[in-house]
């Protein structure tokens, strides 16, 4: 399939709504940066609550139809957009790089790991099969079944176009709901092709919507009484306050917020592969990763060594515009969030942080684009503002501690808990601090640890609002609700006026 192709002067980023490009009546508007020139290359409309409406009533509409159609059915559209998704992975990373900046093989990757929830949903039939309980008491079975809610809306970050998406929309279509996507406005155009494919794989019309815009559109959505759940990805302040809206509205929410990931090195740990861990970590992607390592901690001796070790490899990273072979790391999303995160490392050097290596320094600020340099904070603590705050850059701070409790300490006490990792050849202590480590998701030796789309993400403390993880065995508890049945088919011989409560024995 072709790229959806963009008008040789600023495109122009739609709706999809009822299966078709809809142009915007708001009025309102963004514009859609080039991350690699620093130059605006389209604009995105703000959609108005009219419109927040109107692309409810659509989907409203189609979920009778669609909740009516067969797990079967279901499940070979999944299969086809797949097929369709994995045949067109480049032109998906290529929009992605276009407008978020990161490399292609980055982009590739991010593809990838979204495919794989889309996999998971083909298995829908099986994982909608509840229990039965014969014979429950004379005569008597009970059963369980699980239904769709209805519309259900997936509001997404700037840093996954594709694959946040993928984590809401591949189960809650599957499990027979309807679904309206608010994309990130900074990189809106993936979701169109990703409506694209979902219409060529032959879904109905109205059961995928993408309603572009901001905050507008979102709050129309949180109160909307026909939305009945609300999956949010994006930063801690929107996660809450998106939480205490859908919530006080009656909604299901589940709302994931920022990281602040800490990596623990351990003496005995091994240097060089826990210095690659760290750089590949803390710098790919520009640090725009909610799972990216932003704080090391290292015990002990094990400080010095391994602060040279990620100097080394920082010398070498290649910075430059993501659609270029052979770069490592692309820009920042915009001009803002590349000074912002600059200014965390003049505050650090203020706060009596010491700069190991100064990302701002360099070529990188003649390039038009809104590059960044890697940077390398040693001797933080907290209450330094690079440590409390997540800087979502290529800033890398060393926290140094003298033991190991220090260490599980430090990283338990942060207000966040998405992600965390320890680097030891030492299995004891690794187990330890599974049993420790106050976070939701755990990586021993690995760094990035994102799960599989067969198991459940999600992070601890304020790194996620609500009560059920994103995709995998609990998106699908999360986007249906559990229907016991008790039945019996009477031999009307036996039936009399009993009016005690229901006995099972
Ligand atoms: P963001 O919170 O600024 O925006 C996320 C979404 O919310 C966007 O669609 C945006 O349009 C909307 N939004 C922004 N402000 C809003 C408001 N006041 N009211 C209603 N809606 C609003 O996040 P971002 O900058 O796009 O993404 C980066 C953040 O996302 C980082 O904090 C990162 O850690 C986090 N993130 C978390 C995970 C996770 O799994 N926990 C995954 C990816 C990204």
């Amino acid at each position: 399939m072709p790229a959806i192709e963009a008008p040789a002067s600023l495109k122009v980023v739609n709706h999809f709504i009822g299966g078709q490009l809809v142009e915007s009546t708001s009025g309102r508007s963004g514009v859609v940066w080039d991350p690699a020139t620093g130059k605006e290359q389209g604009s995105v409309p703000f959609a108005s609550a009219a419109e927040a409406d109107h692309t409810v009533a659509v989907a409203k509409a189609a979920f009778p139809a669609w909740r009516a159609t067969p797990l079967s059915r279901r499940a070979e559209i999944m299969f086809r957009l797949r097929e369709l998704a994995d045949a067109n992975r480049r032109a998906i990373a290529e929009l992605i790089t276009a407008e978020h900046g990161k490399t292609l093989p980055d982009a590739l990757g991010e593809v990838a790991r979204g495919l794989e929830n889309i996999e998971f949903a083909c298995g829908i039939p099986h994982l909608l099969k509840g229990g039965f309980s014969e014979q429950a008491s004379r005569g008597v079975d009970v059963y369980q079944i699980r239904q769709p809610l209805g519309v259900v809306a997936g509001i997404t970050p700037f840093n996954f176009p594709a694959m946040v998406p993928m984590w809401m929309f591949a189960n809650a279509i599957a499990c027979g709901n309807t679904f309206i996507l608010k994309p990130s406005e900074k990189d809106p155009s993936v979701s169109l092709y990703l409506a694209e494919l979902l219409r060529r794989a032959g879904l109905p019309d109205g059961v995928f919507n993408v309603l572009q815009g901001d905050r507008v559109a979102v709050e129309r959505l949180l109160e909307h009484p026909e939305v009945k759940a609300i999956s949010f990805v994006g930063s801690t302040p929107v996660a809450r306050a998106i939480y205490e809206t859908g919530t006080r509205n009656g909604k299901r929410v589940q709302a994931l917020g920022g990281a602040k990931n800490h990596m623990l090195v351990l003496p005995d740990a091994d240097l060089g592969m826990a210095a690659d861990a760290a750089v590949s970590a803390g710098y790919g992607s520009a640090g725009e990763r909610c799972m990216a390592i932003s704080v090391i901690v290292a015990v002990g001796k094990i400080a010095d060594p391994l602060i040279d070790a990620i100097r080394e490899r920082m010398a070498k990273i290649r910075i430059g515009p993501g659609l270029e072979e052979g770069n490592e790391m692309g820009p920042l999303i915009t001009r803002e969030h590349r000074d912002r995160v600059a200014s965390y490392v003049a505050h650090a050097a203020e706060e009596g942080a010491t700069i190991a290596v100064d990302g701002r320094s360099g070529s990188l600020q003649e390039k038009p684009g809104f590059f960044l340099g890697a940077s390398l904070l040693d001797n933080v603590r907290p209450g330094m503002r690079c440590y409390d705050d997540e800087i979502f850059g290529p800033v890398l701070s060393v926290v140094r501690t003298e033991t190991y409790e220090e260490a599980v300490q430090l990283i338990n006490e942060s207000p966040f808990g998405n992600g965390t990792a320890i680097f030891t050849r030492d299995g004891g202590a690794a187990r330890q601090f599974q049993f420790d480590a106050e976070a939701g998701m755990v990586g021993i030796n690995v760094p990035i640890p994102v799960p599989m789309a067969y198991y459940s993400f999600g992070g601890w403390k304020s790194s996620l609002f609500g009560d059920l993880h994103m995709y995998g065995p609990e998106g699908v508890q999360f986007y249906t609700r559990a229907k016991v049945v008790t039945g019996r088919w009477p031999d009307p011989a036996t039936s009399t006026v009993d009016l005690g409560f229901p006995q099972v024995r």
